[in-house]
């Protein structure tokens, strides 16, 4: 079927995220976007079908069925969606319908119709995707009283071309125009960027989509209104399925204790409840102190309640939350930044409800970040609901272009575009009379970008030289001083990494300084303007042409005229 193009008049529109555990859908109201609850009353729907008679079932309840109808139920095939099928891993499809090889794709073999004689369909993700979609965009419609007709949809920045064209056909075979497709992380800095209170200024921030079967940070800059992805990490080993895990693990050993050594793991029925029970308890803990754990008959018909608290949970789960830590480290290295150059922690996705991930997080970064998660900021919005709310608010920001135009008019601001290194500012001299880096366009700039600062000329007028230089930080780091001896000795000041003796002074109590500090780099361009009048300004504009190339423009403001210089940075 070809894609479905309804006029922008014609269009009513959604923003969905379509996940390998959950999917979300989303609109907005007023400029305000929300996420919709379905017949079921879920926001975050899980990505599950199941057939029953011939009875299509998708969500929460297809989710249930994977106790008593496993091989009729089809779950984590997103990550699927145009692969050859020996790319992909199959580990999270052990307990449902598993992945099979149809001609190089994926495909599902599920008994979707009723009637003892009718066979089996084998089904291609595409298939499955399509079916799942078209239940998404049901509730939606429903909901809003009117057939939805297209989408933004949120995609993992690691989606290749070919992920995303099958992306795009399924929803078209769904009756879904696709508006977009928004990276994810883009999708959170959205939803945080357009609440009213927020205030738009440039800044790095790290998303950290910390989801079921995989965590993604990207470290994103925003400047003027621009995002661009600076580096990005993928994990497929510490996502909220492997604290499941490690909650299976803990109750079926109590299990096996109380119970002879029946261990509830090796029945897949069993394994199942024990999953599903786990995943709950998590969640409870990431709200209360507490957690119960109950199953009826979990094995050879042996009921088993239980609790678990907190602590235990933090404790048998460290080594995952960890993980997270180390990745989100990783990426901010990845992006040659340093914890003190990002602004904003976004924690993104379902595990990022887990306060112990958020105050983890909070004890790598200074102060002045912000982490933005329900245990550590009370403004922070539901991490579950940030992709949708983002991909909605694009949706109604773009639904009124005709669709060839879209990916034009908005490209810049969705994708990884050119930018510069370095930042690119003016020498000032200080009070000390030291020369110091006045930043004008920040790092990380997409380019072409454009500048504009006044500077007020020397007090009495006269010539002023204006030089344009490129700037980088380094990390300052200031060791306290040594409390034994009261001498008022200068602190030592160290460049942080190139230093092997920094972990050798154990006796250290008191945390050292660091922070970050301009340096001067290469010279851009000298600008000289003649005879200033006394107490006028200057206006410096800096333009960063799309090649990289930089344009300086000087002028006594008021004044006609002003110099102007090209050159390569
Ligand atoms: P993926 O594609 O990585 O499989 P997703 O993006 O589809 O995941 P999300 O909804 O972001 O899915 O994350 C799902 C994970 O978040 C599940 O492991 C779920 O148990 C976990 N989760 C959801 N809510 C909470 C909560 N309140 N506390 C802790 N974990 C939670
Ligand atoms: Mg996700």
């Amino acid at each position: 079927m070809s894609a479905p193009k309804p006029a922008p008049g014609d269009r009513t529109v959604i923003g969905i995220t379509f996940g390998n555990s959950n999917s979300s859908i989303a609109c907005t109201n007023d400029d305000k976007a929300e996420v919709i609850a379905n017949e079921d009353g879920d926001r975050q729907i899980p990505t599950i079908l199941s057939y029953v008679d011939g009875e299509e079932y998708y969500g929460q309840q297809a989710k249930n069925f994977l106790v008593r109808n496993p091989k009729n139920t089809v779950a984590y095939f997103r990550d699927f969606l145009g692969k050859d099928f020996k790319s992909i891993d199959p580990t999270h499809n052990h307990a449902s319908a598993h992945p099979e090889d149809a001609n190089d794709t994926v495909a599902f073999t599920l008994k979707d119709k009723a009637g003892e004689d009718d066979a089996p369909s084998t089904l291609s993700v595409a298939e499955i995707s399509t079916r799942y979609l078209r239940r998404l965009v049901t509730s939606a419609s429903e909901y809003l009283g009117k057939k939805v007709t297209s989408a933004v949809i949120t995609v993992p920045t690691n989606f290749t071309d070919k992920q995303k064209a099958a992306l795009i056909a399924a929803a078209a075979d769904a009756n879904l125009e696709v508006l977009q497709l928004v990276s994810e992380p883009v999708a959170a800095v959205l939803a945080y960027d357009a609440r009213p209170e927020a205030e738009i200024k440039d800044k790095i921030v790290v998303v950290a989509d910390l989801g079921g079967t995989r965590s993604d940070v990207a470290v994103v800059a925003s400047r003027g209104g621009m995002y661009t992805i600076l580096a990005t990490a993928h994990d497929y080993e510490f996502a909220g399925a492997a604290l499941d895990k490690i909650l299976v693990d803990h109750f079926a050993k109590e299990f096996m204790k109380r119970n002879a050594g029946v261990d509830p793991r090796e029945n897949a029925r069993s394994l199942a409840k024990l999953k599903l029970e786990s995943e709950s308890a998590k969640k409870a803990l990431s709200i209360g102190a507490n957690a119960s754990f109950s199953v009826e008959s979990m094995a050879e018909g042996i009921d088993f309640a239980s609790t678990i608290n907190r602590l235990r949970y933090e404790t048998i789960g460290r080594t995952v939350f960890e993980g997270f830590t180390r990745l989100v480290e990783s990426v901010i290295k990845k992006a040659g930044l340093d914890v003190l150059d990002v602004d904003e922690v976004i924690l993104s996705g379902g595990t990022s409800h887990t306060p112990r991930i958020a105050a983890n997080l909070k004890a790598i970064f200074p102060g002045s970040t912000t982490i933005l998660a329900p245990s550590t900021s009370a403004t922070a919005i539901n991490p579950s609901e940030l992709q949708a709310r983002g991909a909605a608010l694009q949706a109604s920001l773009i639904q009124e272009y005709e669709s060839e135009d879209i990916d034009q008019s908005t490209h810049a601001a969705v994708t990884t575009v050119p930018h510069i290194t370095n930042a690119i500012g003016a020498v000032s001299v200080s009070e000390s009379g030291e020369e110091v880096f006045v930043p004008i366009v920040p790092p990380e700039t997409a380019v072409p970008a454009r500048r504009t600062v006044i500077v007020p000329a020397p007090k009495n007028g006269g010539d002023v030289l204006v030089k344009i230089v490129e700037g980088n930080t380094h990390i300052k780091v200031t060791k306290p001083e040594p409390k034994a001896n009261g001498d008022s000795k200068a602190a030592k000041v160290e460049d942080a990494g190139d230093s092997d003796s920094d972990f050798s002074d154990d006796e250290e109590e008191e945390e050292e300084k660091r922070e970050k500090v301009w340096k001067i780099g290469a010279t851009l361009a000298e600008a000289g303007i003649r005879g200033v009048k006394a107490g006028s300004k200057v206006e410096v504009s800096i333009n960063v042409n799309a090649d990289l190339s930089v344009t300086v423009t000087t002028r006594e403001v008021g004044a006609k005229g002003g110099v102007r210089g090209t050159l390569s940075a």
